[in-house]
C-alpha cells in the first residue's frame, strides 16, 4: 500500500470517529443497593420477629435483604444505661445495625418517626409524620428495587398490637402501591440536570413496582392465614442449625432491651433454645397481595419477575354506602375497612374478628359510628351489654341524626380490676323506635399489662 493511500485511510477512519464520537451508555442504578426483599418494621428488635425466615433467605437462598425502621425505639426503657428518649434511640440504631450485621445486612435505613407506645395506628401515623414517611418509603423502594416486601400486618389485634408496627405496615403498603407510579413524588424519578455537578435536586431514581407484599403479626393468638410454608425447626444446610437457633443471634446486640438480648445470650450459653423454637414455630408470613401470578401458599419468590414490573394501580378509595340505619365500629377499625379495600388487601380483614387486649381495671374505648342513610331524622338509643365485672363509663344515650348524617361516639367501659384472661364479649346495641337497628361486639382479652389504647 502506498503511503498516500494509507494516510487517506487513517484520515477517513479518524473522520468517522470524530463524526460518531464515543458511544454513550446509560448509567445504571447502583447495584449495591438492589435488594430481593425489603423488610419494613417499626423498631430496633422488630427484625427478630422474622429472624428464622431471614436466616433461610440469607444463608441458604443467598437473597439480599434491606431493612427500613420507621423509628429508633425512643419510647421504651433502658436496661443498661441512663440514656433515654432520643439519646437511647441513637443507641438503639447502632444495636439494630449490629444485629443485622450478624446476618450480613448492611443496607439499613431509619425514618424519623417517634416511638409511640400505644395501640392506635392513627396516633402512630401522626407521630411518624405520615406524609414525610411515605415519601421516604417510596424513595427506599425505588432505591432498593425489591421483588418482595415483608412488613407488619396492618390490622387491629389482641396482642402487643403496637401502633407503630401497624403504621409501618400501612406506610409500606401505601408505598408498594405508589413507587411504580412516576407521578408520585416525581422529583425522585426526574433526571438530574448535571449529574457530575452540584445542585442536582432531582433524584434520578426509576419507578419500581414490587411483585409481592407479605405480612406478619404481633397478635397473641396465632393468625391462621394463607402464606408460604415454612418450618423454623428445619436445619439450615449451610449453617447446620435450626433456623430458630440462628435467629437468636439477632437478639444479642439489643442490650438496651434486656429481655430481648438476655433471651438470646442465655439460649446461646445454655444451648436451650426452647423459647426461640416456640416463638419461631408460631411465626409465619401472611400473604398480602401479588401483582404476578402465584399461589398465596407458594414460595415467596414463586412467579416473581426480575427487573421492573409494569405499574399496577390499586383500587383506591371507594366510599361505602350502606343503606338505612345502622352502627359500625369507628376509629382505626373503620379506617382499616377502607384501607384494606383501597389497597386490594381485603383478604387480611376477615383474618381477625374485632378484638382487643386491655389491662385489668383499665378502660376500654370502643369508637362507634351511627349512620342514618334514610330520608328522615331519627333518634337512636345506644345501649351497652357488658360481661360481669365490667362497668360502663360513657356512651349510652339517645342520639339525634338528621337524614344522611353519621354520628361518631367514643364509648368507654372499665374492665374488672382482677379477672381471667377471657375472652369477654363487650356488646353495643343500637335501637330506634324500640327496634334494634344494629349491634356490634368486641372480643376483649384481659391481662396484667398492655400498651395504652
Ligand atoms: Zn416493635
Amino acid at each position: 500500500m502506498k503511503i498516500r493511500t494509507l494516510a487517506l485511510i487513517v484520515i477517513f477512519i479518524s473522520t468517522l470517529y470524530a463524526q460518531e464520537g464515543q458511544l454513550n451508555r446509560n448509567i445504571k442504578p447502583d447495584e449495591r443497593y438492589k435488594a430481593d426483599v425489603l423488610l419494613v418494621v417499626a423498631h430496633p428488635d422488630d427484625e427478630t420477629a422474622v429472624g428464622s425466615y431471614l436466616a433461610k433467605l440469607i444463608f441458604d437462598e443467598h437473597r439480599k435483604v434491606a431493612v427500613i425502621y420507621t423509628n429508633r425505639g425512643q419510647g421504651g426503657g433502658n436496661s443498661i444505661g441512663i440514656e433515654q428518649s432520643q439519646a437511647m434511640g441513637e443507641i438503639r440504631e447502632i444495636e439494630a445495625r449490629k444485629a443485622l450485621a450478624k446476618f450480613g445486612i448492611e443496607n439499613v435505613w431509619f425514618l424519623n418517626g417517634y416511638d409511640t407506645p400505644g395501640q392506635d395506628v392513627l396516633h402512630a401515623l401522626k407521630n411518624l409524620k405520615h406524609g414525610a414517611a411515605l415519601e421516604s418509603m417510596v424513595r427506599f423502594i425505588r432505591l432498593t428495587r425489591p421483588e418482595v416486601i415483608f412488613t407488619w400486618l396492618p390490622h387491629f389485634v389482641a396482642g402487643e398490637n403496637h401502633g407503630d408496627h401497624q403504621a409501618s405496615g400501612v406506610v409500606a403498603t401505601e408505598a408498594f402501591d405508589m413507587a411504580g407510579d412516576p407521578t408520585a413524588f416525581p422529583d425522585q424519578v426526574a433526571t438530574p440536570r448535571e449529574r457530575m455537578d452540584i445542585g442536582n435536586f432531582n433524584e434520578g431514581l426509576n419507578p419500581w413496582q414490587a411483585n409481592k407484599i407479605y405480612y406478619f403479626s404481633d397478635a397473641d393468638e396465632e393468625v391462621i392465614a394463607p402464606g408460604p410454608k415454612f418450618d423454623a425447626s428445619e436445619i439450615s444446610p449451610s449453617r447446620k442449625l435450626p433456623y430458630y437457633e440462628i435467629a437468636s443471634e439477632l437478639n444479642t446486640p439489643h442490650l438496651t432491651q434486656g429481655d430481648v438480648s438476655e433471651s438470646g445470650l442465655k439460649a446461646q450459653k445454655t444451648g436451650d433454645f426452647t423459647e426461640f423454637k416456640n416463638y419461631h414455630n408460631r411465626f409465619h408470613l401472611i400473604f398480602g397481595k401479588s401483582v404476578v401470578r402465584c399461589s398465596p401458599e407458594g414460595d415467596v419468590f414463586e412467579g416473581v419477575t426480575s427487573g421492573a414490573h409494569p405499574y399496577v394501580a390499586p383500587r383506591g378509595y371507594e366510599p361505602r354506602k350502606p343503606e338505612g340505619l345502622g352502627i359500625q365500629l369507628g376509629g382505626p377499625f373503620s379506617f382499616y375497612e377502607d384501607f384494606w379495600r383501597a389497597h386490594n388487601i381485603e383478604n387480611v380483614g376477615p383474618l381477625i374478628k374485632p378484638e382487643i387486649n386491655v389491662a385489668y381495671g383499665s378502660y376500654l374505648n370502643i369508637p362507634v359510628i351511627i349512620r342514618n342513610n334514610t330520608k328522615d331524622s331519627v333518634t337512636v338509643t345506644l345501649q351497652a351489654k357488658l360481661p360481669e365485672g365490667f362497668r360502663l363509663s360513657s356512651g349510652e344515650g339517645r342520639y339525634f341524626l338528621a337524614p344522611g348524617e353519621t354520628y361518631p361516639i367514643e364509648t368507654f367501659v372499665f374492665a374488672p380490676a382482677e379477672a381471667s384472661r377471657g375472652p369477654y364479649e363487650v356488646i353495643w346495641n343500637a335501637l330506634s323506635d324500640g327496634k334494634q337497628i344494629g349491634s356490634l361486639s368486641i372480643k376483649t382479652f384481659l391481662s396484667e399489662w398492655t400498651l395504652p389504647q
